[in-house]
């Protein structure tokens, strides 16, 4: 990872929320690890639920009480040290495998399931309150982390950008993590995820009121980061 550093250490929660392809994993990572803070993915967390429910032989759509006892039964471990950032179900790194076609086309229906969402939202304020003792400053990415995990969070930023534009990112980091990625097929997936987190009744994907809300189409990752950077300063969070 390059990037300037922001100028300072990150002392307090930034919440990070947009739909896929924003570039939000790049920013959000890069902006905790310059600043010295944790790094909390927390669409991995609903990634690995989802594979422990594949690898239970369920379908993503089975019924609440059977998906709620795999998650339950689910042991995750997430790293939050935004240069290595991994994620153990049972024991096993599945870095590598929640990002795959199968748990990508399934996420977003498991995610959507109430009771799994109270479970992982309330195992992310832990680590998140975990993370904040040991290093004191976190950023955290997702979809709803400004809206209901983090309303508190003193600076909320909610990355957009055009699906075609996002797909596009989307595709050229699959085929650069040596994933086959046909464009259009990309697209229809970005979209379809788009409307299934956008509409579910739990939390579903929107800017929270107070949340800046950045289109990073034409932006590059350096400009982002000094917007992030700006922000920070202007709420005290930079030291
Ligand atoms: O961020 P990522 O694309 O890996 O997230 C995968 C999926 O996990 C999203 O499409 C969404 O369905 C779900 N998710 C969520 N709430 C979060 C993070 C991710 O519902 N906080």
């Amino acid at each position: 990872m390059t990037g300037r550093p922001p100028k300072g250490k990150l002392l307090g929660v930034v919440a990070m929320d947009g739909p896929s392809g924003t570039g939000k994993s790049t920013v959000s990572r890069r902006f905790a690890r310059d600043g010295g803070a944790a790094y909390l993915d927390t669409g991995a967390m609903y990634r690995a639920v989802t594979l422990a429910v594949l690898r239970a032989g369920l379908p993503a759509d089975a019924s609440t009480d059977a998906v709620l006892a795999v998650a339950r039964a689910a042991r995750l471990r997430s790293g939050t040290d935004p240069c290595a950032p991994h994620i153990e179900l049972d024991g096993e790194d599945v870095e590598a495998e929640i990002r795959g076609g199968e748990v990508t086309r399934a996420v977003s229906v498991v995610s959507a399931v109430p009771a799994v969402r109270r479970l992982l939202v309330q195992r992310q304020r832990d680590l998140i309150a975990d993370a904040l003792v040991e290093t004191g400053g976190a950023v955290v990415e997702g979809r709803d982390i400004g809206s209901v995990v983090l309303p508190d969070a003193p600076l909320k930023v909610y990355l957009t950008a055009p699906a075609e534009v996002r797909a596009a990112r989307r595709a050229a980091q699959d085929r650069k993590a040596g994933r086959i990625a046909d464009l259009d097929a990309v697209l229809a997936d970005v979209r379809r995820r788009d409307e299934l987190d956008s509409t579910r009744a739990t939390s579903p994907l929107h800017a929270a009121p107070d949340a800046v809300v950045l289109d990073t189409d034409g932006l590059s990752v350096d400009a982002v980061l000094a917007r992030l950077t700006e922000l920070s300063h202007e709420r005290g969070l930079l030291t």
